[in-house]
């Protein structure tokens, strides 16, 4: 038997044809072009029959259809409530796609997806807890306790991206000031790069970066601080402090058995990020005399993440 996970992202819609180890056997995208309701699950739809097709299997052969979503999802009635990137507002997904496919399709948050995925497959499978933190545009949690995705009573809960932690700080999206996601985040880390760039002209970073302040990405900081450069290694640090600040907060709410570090940023070298980060947590955490503690890791399912946690949701 198999399952379907669909991956909706920013800009493509990815489905993949996972097998009963949740590994993918083969996947498909597309570009993610909104123009109706109607149009978005029947493309839904058209990928995955291309997946059975291209591989000869039957359709009695799918279990399910999983789905993740940038956005709130009403788990029991099937509907994604609302979107970020698309114009979409309480949709009967799961019913529309249930038109042309007869089997069970269940929806999930895209970051409850990921977690979801990397819990599935950590090399520790008797773990019950984890904590997906991505890394990108923003900052994503998946928080995974006692083996299920932590929803709150209204689907919108594991936003762990708009704690605050700097009060009065940066303005975020979300409408507050000093959110985690606007200094944790690769835009957080672009953010910091340029400043001090800009109070330091003779920086290496200038040299990473072309020349140019527009051409600044998640990478530069680290480059020219592997390079000794002395600014870098200051904004590193202090982007590696602001991202164990809101590690420890979840490690000291919730106490999961492990927090994953994933997107852009964590492909960083152990010795760059991984290690500086556990010792900052190490230092700032509450259970400094708990017997066991919090394991610090690197993601390690990548892109592929979105997909098998997808594909996971029927099996919760
Ligand atoms: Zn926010």
């Amino acid at each position: 038997m198999y399952t379907i996970g669909i991956d909706v992202g920013g800009t493509n819609l990815k489905a993949g044809l996972v097998n009963e180890a949740f590994e993918i056997v083969d996947a498909k995208k597309m570009p993610l072009v909104w123009e109706s309701p109607e149009k978005f699950a029947g493309d839904l739809c058209a990928l995955a029959t291309a997946l059975v097709e291209k591989n000869g299997i039957s359709r009695d052969q799918v279990q399910y259809i999983g789905m993740g979503v940038p956005g709130v999802v009403d788990v029991n009635k099937g509907t994604i409530v609302k979107t970020v990137n698309i114009p979409i507002r309480n949709m009967p997904v799961a019913e529309m796609i249930q038109r042309s496919w007869d089997i069970p399709v269940y929806l999930g948050n895209d970051a409850d997806c990921a977690a979801l995925g990397e819990f599935y497959h950590f090399a520790n499978k008797d773990i019950e807890s984890l904590i997906l933190v991505t890394l990108g545009t923003g900052v994503g949690t998946g928080i995974i306790l006692n083996g299920k995705i932590l929803r709150g009573f209204n689907g919108c809960a594991g936003e762990g991206g708009h704690m605050v932690i700097v009060s009065g700080g940066e303005q975020c999206t979300c409408g507050r000031r000093g959110c985690w996601e606007r200094y944790a985040s690769a835009s957080g880390l672009i953010r910091l790069t340029r400043i001090a760039m800009e109070q330091n002209r003779s920086s290496a970073m200038w040299h990473v970066a072309e020349g140019r302040l527009e051409q600044v990405d998640g990478r530069t900081a680290f480059t020219a601080a592997r390079e000794g450069d002395d600014a870098a290694k200051e904004v590193v640090d202090q982007y590696l402090t602001y991202l164990a600040e809101g590690i420890t907060n979840l490690v000291n709410l919730l106490q999961p058995e492990v927090v994953c570090i994933g997107g852009g940023v964590s492909n960083e070298a152990d010795e760059a990020l991984l290690f500086p980060l556990q010792k900052k947590v190490e230092a700032l955490r509450y259970d400094k005399d708990a017997d066991r503690h919090t394991l610090l890791a690197k993601a390690h399912l990548g892109n592929d993440a979105g997909i098998i946690g997808a594909a996971l949701l029927g099996r919760e």
